[in-house]
């Protein structure tokens, strides 16, 4: 027998059993709305123009040493620019400090491992529903988790209320995962008005805010106006910690190229301390990349411009899906697909609808019926729309 005989078979992960469902199914017209990844309107994958204009400069130019654990410094430097702002006082005041990791699942795992050696006694409180591997990171990091009220089943939006009375009813002194913008899996986010409310409240029981940005720009198409609820926290004196990721943002996915940023302190050195014998440095091809296209003010420009068209084309999608499902006579509420914003899409389908969309449509998402919106395109959006009306009428 194998040395391992017995170990048991690992659960499945959700979306890649959606993944393999799809391969599966030999319809020409078949469709996966499961995974979060970006799609043009022809349905492909895309490398934006800044990117490969960054890979021209880079190449032959950089040898292949290590990098320190922390990363790249000037990527760290241009990206904490990036979500706090240029004019940052904690910036300015080198008050806070970054290390590049391994994407935003990098990230909250070093953030997840660095409470469960310094905090061994906290509990991480969760937005319910979350992205589902928040659930697990914390998990392996063997730290306690509960949720906090978020999202509310019958308006399809945040559930403010209930979110402020659980983040005032928490123990003081908690430490709270935030989405900084585009809300996984919901697409539902605060206002700017909430965001200050929430921040209040927080301040005033001085919790930790940890905020996972896995979408800067994706959300409205200005990486601006995305990082509002950071820039509003830390006006009001927060102490923050934050989880970026250029996956999504600028087409990084598989380079797994994220910072993590927490105030300057003993913290940088616990953190390098945890990454070491974990992988020991962060891979130094995406943070170049990242440090070409943030580091120069053209390729910037271009960058903007091209998270906004990604951004704007998933908000088009919205619009045509919502107007397909009304034009063809579905009686209910659709106002939900173009409220929320990011690139998914919580559409209330039922796991039942979900499956029928799969079995008779050829049409796959994960159960809790997120639409994933980058993956439709205006050839495929009628279809959807459809489809979602047989399986709701
Ligand atoms: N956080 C959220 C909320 C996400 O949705 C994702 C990706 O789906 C991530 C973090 C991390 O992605 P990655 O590790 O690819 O940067």
């Amino acid at each position: 027998a194998s040395f391992w005989a017995k170990v048991p078979q690992a659960p499945k992960d959700p979306i890649l059993g959606i993944t393999e469902k799809f391969l599966a199914d030999e319809d020409p017209c078949k469709m996966n709305l499961g995974v979060g990844a970006y799609r043009t309107d022809q349905g492909k994958p895309v490398v934006l123009d800044c990117v490969r204009e960054a890979e021209k400069r880079i190449a032959g130019n950089f040898n292949m040493e290590y990098l320190p654990i922390g990363g790249l410094k000037e990527f760290n430097d241009l990206s904490v620019k990036l979500a706090y702002g240029d004019e940052c006082a904690a910036i300015a005041e080198a008050r806070v400090a970054s290390i590049q990791t391994l994407s935003g699942t990098g990230s909250c795992r070093l953030m997840a491992d660095f409470m469960h050696k310094f905090a061994p006694d906290a509990t991480v409180y969760i937005p319910s529903p979350t992205w589902a591997n928040h659930h697990n990171i914390w998990r392996d990091a063997n730290v306690a988790q509960t949720s906090f009220r978020y999202y509310k089943p019958s308006t399809r939006g945040l559930d403010f209320e209930g979110m402020i009375e659980d983040i005032q009813t928490a123990p003081s002194g908690s430490f709270f995962l935030l989405h900084a913008c585009a809300h996984n899996p919901t697409g539902v986010d605060p206002t700017s008005e909430q965001w200050s409310e929430i921040s209040a409240v927080m301040k005033e029981k001085g919790h930790f805010p940890f905020f996972d940005m896995a979408y800067q720009g994706f959300a409205s198409g200005d990486c601006v106006h995305d990082a509002r609820a950071i820039r509003i926290f830390l006006d009001d004196g927060h102490q923050l910690g934050c989880s970026q990721s250029y996956a999504k943002n600028m087409g990084l996915y598989g380079q797994r190229v994220g910072c993590l940023t927490f105030e300057a302190s003993a913290v940088e050195s616990q953190m390098k301390a945890i990454a070491r014998p974990m992988y020991s440095n962060p891979p130094v091809y995406g943070a170049r990349i990242v440090t070409t296209v943030l580091g120069d003010e053209e390729l910037k420009e271009l960058w903007y411009k091209e998270v906004k068209g990604m951004a704007d084309r998933i908000i088009h999608m919205r619009t045509l899906l919502r107007e397909n499902l009304e034009g063809i006579g579905s009686s209910l509420p659709w106002n939900h697909v173009t409220d929320q914003i990011g690139m998914f899409c919580f559409s209330g389908l039922t796991p039942e609808q979900v499956d029928e969309l799969a079995n008779d449509h050829h049409i796959y998402m994960t159960r809790n019926g997120r639409i994933s919106m980058a993956g439709v395109t205006s050839g495929t959006v009628g279809r959807l729309a459809e489809a979602m009306h047989k399986v709701t009428s």
